[in-house]
């Protein structure tokens, strides 16, 4: 591609405004099932929502699949599910969505927080064991952009120090490793509904386990710390604590049709992301993601690096990946920064104080724990070299469309001398 003016300096953008097609698609079927929750008149756990929970534990392949409000709450279930306790350590990837932290937080459980692996850019499983301690009960496995992570060697380190796998699924949706999906090789496993994710309901999860005790257990936090379920006779008793994560079946009635299509989603996002190697392989400064053998990649965010050492900007990285990222939103890329923070420098957990008076890292049955952020300089250069894709290569955008996505980084890393002057 010749010498070309950026569309952040004036020059035409390589992708038109209205190109790229909002998610997630919305047809027919999602109307139906709408408007036949709404006529059904059962607004809580209807039919829909109890067909969903059946459904979804169908597509999975997995025993028991309990329909919650949020990620978030699936896994604070999952950490209930585990038996966790007041001052129980638990292992957390440095580098993820704070919620696979903060569900530990919610039962006075404490975050111990590992560095990631720069390929995977998923927790870097050889600094697992240095950081359990006779505290460590389990490890959230945070399965993030798309790609698991290595379960058999995850589960290798679990299974010496006898501790629960968490795992948090809420980017990998359909994502299998060695031929086996997302969610079925720990205990527990919680995944999203929310706008973002693959399988969209506006907001919800879903926590699963092939447990049944496990699941129970879990299942006592989704409404108030009852034991029955709703749609049985109530005792009017709670056995434990308990939060409010039900949703609704209007909710469940557009997951269950959005349901109807993951496969192809899932498919078709795959196919489109496959576009993007051969039209960046040759462009310079790209440090795209890996599939490493054993898995399926489902490309729920692309993630690409920008070199920053060969551009010449490791000391103000954020800052030029910021002008790199201007540049490509003017040409209709639609990038974004997914996480640019690591989660033990927010203060929610840096400060050490969730529900004030330093609880619950200051709680008797607690131990001091390491937060410093010295520990964790690849999930850091992460958060400080990454641009995110997501939205363009979901359905039902095509090929087409990530070939242009392709020929705007294409346009964009080589002339990379204008990047240089656009202000921030
Ligand atoms: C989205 C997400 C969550 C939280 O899901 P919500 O439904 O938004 O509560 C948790 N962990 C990861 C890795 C996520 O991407």
């Amino acid at each position: 591609m010749a010498k070309q003016k950026l569309a952040a300096c004036g020059g035409d953008p390589v992708i038109a405004p209205g190109t790229i097609k909002p998610w997630p698609p919305i047809d027919k079927t999602d109307r139906e099932r709408v408007l036949g929750s709404l006529d059904a008149h059962q607004p809580t756990v209807g039919p829909n929502y109890v067909a969903l929970e059946k459904e979804f534990a169908e597509w999975q392949g997995v025993k028991h699949a309990c329909f919650a409000n949020s990620g978030t709450a699936a896994l604070h279930m999952c950490v209930v599910a585990c038996g966790l306790r007041a001052g129980d350590e638990v292992i957390v990837p440095a580098y993820t969505w704070p919620s696979s932290a903060t569900c530990c937080l919610h039962h006075n459980v404490i975050p111990v927080f590992v560095d990631v692996d720069w390929v995977t850019m998923n927790i870097d499983i050889d600094k697992i064991e240095a950081a359990v301690t006779p505290r460590t009960k389990a490890i959230v496995a945070v399965h993030l952009h798309g790609l698991t992570i290595d379960m058999d060697r995850l589960m290798a380190v679990a299974n010496k120090h006898k501790l629960r796998v968490i795992e948090d699924f809420c980017q990998s949706i359909g994502a299998t490793f060695q031929g086996r999906k997302a969610g079925l090789f720990g205990h527990v496993a919680a995944t999203s509904t929310n706008h973002n994710k693959c399988l969209v309901s506006g907001e919800g999860g879903f926590f699963i386990s092939n447990d049944d005790e496990l699941f129970e257990g879990g299942k006592t936090l989704w409404y108030f710390g009852e034991r029955r379920p709703p749609e049985g006779s109530q005792e009017f008793y709670i056995y434990g604590m308990g939060w409010m994560y039900r949703s609704t079946d209007l909710v469940a009635a557009f997951a269950r049709a959005q349901l109807t299509r993951l496969d192809d989603y899932v498919a078709q996002q795959q196919a489109n992301a496959a576009c993007l190697p051969e039209c960046l392989q040759a462009v310079p400064h790209l440090i795209l993601p890996q599939t490493p053998a054993g898995h399926t990649h489902t490309f729920y965010n692309y993630m690409t690096r920008f070199d920053m050492e060969a551009l010449g900007h490791v000391d103000d990285a954020p800052a030029f990946r910021d002008k790199i990222n201007k540049a490509l939103n003017a040409e209709g890329a639609s990038v974004g920064v997914w996480q640019g923070w690591l989660a033990p420098k927010m203060s929610a957990f840096a400060a050490k104080n969730a529900y004030g008076k330093g609880c619950p890292w200051s709680c008797q049955h607690a131990a001091e724990v390491d937060y410093s952020l010295d520990q964790f300089p690849v999930g850091q250069k992460h958060c400080d070299w990454h641009t995110g894709l997501t939205m363009p290569l979901r359905s039902p955008n095509g090929t087409d469309v990530a070939e242009k996505v392709g020929q705007a980084f294409r346009k964009v890393m080589e002339n990379i001398d204008q990047v240089e002057k656009i202000d921030n």
